[in-house]
């Protein structure tokens, strides 16, 4: 896990897309593609404690 320049919390996964933590739904974090806004890509991940128990790594672009 890393730290964005504007200090969100990022992910990045071995095939090299990163995610942006969004928001908190229970205990389970969304985190949505850095890409999302502008290439629309909905490629996203949920964590519990820091384990990733949801993904769907489908995205728009490389
Ligand atoms: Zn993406």
């Amino acid at each position: 896990m890393t730290t964005t320049r504007r200090g969100g919390l990022a992910i990045e996964l071995s095939t090299g897309h990163r995610f942006i933590r969004q928001k908190l739904a229970g205990k389970k974090w969304r985190w949505l593609c850095v890409k999302q806004k502008w290439l629309k890509c909905k490629a996203f991940l949920c964590t519990v404690d820091n384990v990733i128990v949801k993904m769907s790594d489908d995205h728009t672009h490389d």
